[in-house]
């Protein structure tokens, strides 16, 4: 058994949904579960078209799902082509829009978006593209099956962020997805969407397909999970920043954890945990080009001092200076326990004898942290900074690879640095405006010189 799950631009368009099926149909000895993605695009359209409805603009908002309608249709009719398969599914995707339309016209009247009803509309991506790549699997030869992912991944109620609850999802793919895999069909479910016990739609967050499929996975216990995506792998760095990034055949999970979290959107952060706890290898794959060899991660690729450099911008520095942390226990403690009680995730942390430094994404809860963090001493933020992290196993001890990185950046203002004892990432602050100029300055350095 395999978990395969296909992003939004391999799921994007007619041919795309070809290669996709083509795809599929060599793995069919491999029992596989499939996860997709919305078409490309979609998630973003619904939730502007979801603000646009809020804010009382109606019309506009109604375009635009008149938009997606008629690319969702067209899709399914240059798939599908005459006949009664083409018809019943576009009569679906029609009942979906229908209600769409409906959703858009109650937010209009309420004037309001809450985090619920954004997960109610975002979903709309996936619970359309799974029964569409269904129906075309099925065309194709594939004994495809389409299942309402809601109904298996089962979170809690943080809409927007939902939690799954593994155990409940479990029970749920082991009664669900297992008796169709028996008997010889593949499932095929939309990524990123989930429910509460009680039915109500979450979502895990943007880009959670790869966390669904890696979650479906787990509950399995597969023997790999498969990421289908628009490049070649996970590369030395974001393509869309170095052109010259190459893709990097064997990673470790902890190395592919640090580098999703700090900007690596080729997986979301999440992915690597449930592959972890069990041991699963993943797998990233270029649809475009099945016949590359893509990234395996696992736990024992050797280790390497710098193995891809990542970033992101749009990081706020919080200081927190006070004499009074001199010698006494418990301060730090106090200070973390106030993001904790705010689910601010704190990044990257330094510290001194008097003083603590942390970075955390810009967050609404951000001006109510900061002035619970005032009765710890002075506190000073520095917003619009970024992250750049140099990741590698062998990093830690690694003198050489240490003083090139920092070297690298040349005269670039660095206003922290961070290194774990684990010594597998090397983060820099900088300026939010000089991070892909950082990455450009230590991708040259540790992959291009030397190459
Ligand atoms: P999908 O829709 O398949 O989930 P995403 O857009 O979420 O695709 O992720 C793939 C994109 O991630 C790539 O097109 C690339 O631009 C970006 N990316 C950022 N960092 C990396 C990296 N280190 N390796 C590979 N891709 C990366
Ligand atoms: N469609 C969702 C998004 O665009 C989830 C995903 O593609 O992983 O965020
Ligand atoms: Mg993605």
């Amino acid at each position: 058994m395999i978990v395969a799950k296909f992003g939004g631009t391999s799921v994007g368009d007619t041919a795309a949904i070809e290669r996709t099926a083509a795809i599929v149909r060599g793995r069919l000895s491999r029992h596989p579960v499939i996860v997709v993605s919305a078409l490309a695009g979609t998630t973003n359209a619904l939730l502007e078209l979801a603000a646009q409805s809020a804010q009382g603009q109606f019309i506009v908002a109604l375009r635009g799902i008149e938009m997606l309608r008629d690319r969702h249709l067209a899709v399914v009719d240059e798939l599908l082509g005459d006949g009664e398969a083409a018809a019943d599914i576009a009569a679906d995707v029609s009942v979906l829009f229908d209600e769409l339309a409906h959703l858009g016209e109650a937010l209009s009247v309420l004037g309001d978006l809450s985090p619920r009803s954004l997960d109610a509309v975002a979903a709309y991506g996936e619970r359309l593209s799974a029964p569409i790549v269904t129906a075309a699997f099925l065309q194709r030869g594939i004994p495809a099956t389409f299942v309402d992912a809601r109904r298996v991944m089962v979170t809690d109620a943080t809409f927007g962020k939902a939690l799954p609850q593994v155990d409940a999802i479990a029970d749920a793919a082991r009664e669900q997805l297992l008796p169709l895999l028996r008997a010889g069909r593949v499932p095929v479910l939309g990524g990123y969407i989930g429910a509460t016990a009680a039915g109500i739609t979450t979502t895990l967050g943007r880009g959670g397909s790869d966390y669904s499929a890696a979650l479906f996975g787990a509950a399995l216990d597969v023997e790999a999970i498969e990421i289908w995506t628009d490049v070649d792998g996970m590369l030395t760095a974001d393509p869309r920043v170095i052109p010259a990034a190459r893709a990097i055949e064997h990673i470790r999970f902890d190395e592919a954890a640090e580098l999703a979290s700090f900007g690596a959107k080729v997986l979301h952060p999440s992915t690597i945990a449930p592959a972890v706890q069990r041991s699963i290898p993943v797998f990233i794959y270029n649809s475009h080009r099945p016949e590359g060899h893509g990234t395996r991660i696992t736990f024992d690729a050797p280790r390497l001092p710098v193995r891809a450099i990542a970033g992101r911008a749009n990081v706020v520095l919080v200081n927190v200076k006070s004499n009074k942390m001199l010698g006494t226990p418990g301060v730090v403690r106090g200070i973390f326990a106030i993001f904790e009680r705010f689910s601010l995730s704190v990044d990257v942390i330094a510290t001194s004898e008097v003083s603590v430094s942390v970075t955390v994404d810009a967050d609404h809860h951000l001006d109510a942290v900061l002035g619970e963090l005032r009765a710890f001493g002075d506190v000073t933020v520095e917003r619009g900074r970024g992250i750049v992290a140099i990741v590698g196993s062998g990093l830690g001890g690694h003198t050489p690879a240490m003083a090139r990185a920092l070297g690298a950046l040349g005269e670039l203002r660095v206003h922290m640095c961070s290194l774990s004892a684990s010594g597998i990432n090397l983060t820099v602050i900088v300026d939010g405006d000089q991070v892909h100029e950082a990455m450009r300055r230590l991708h040259r350095a540790f992959f291009e010189d030397a190459a």
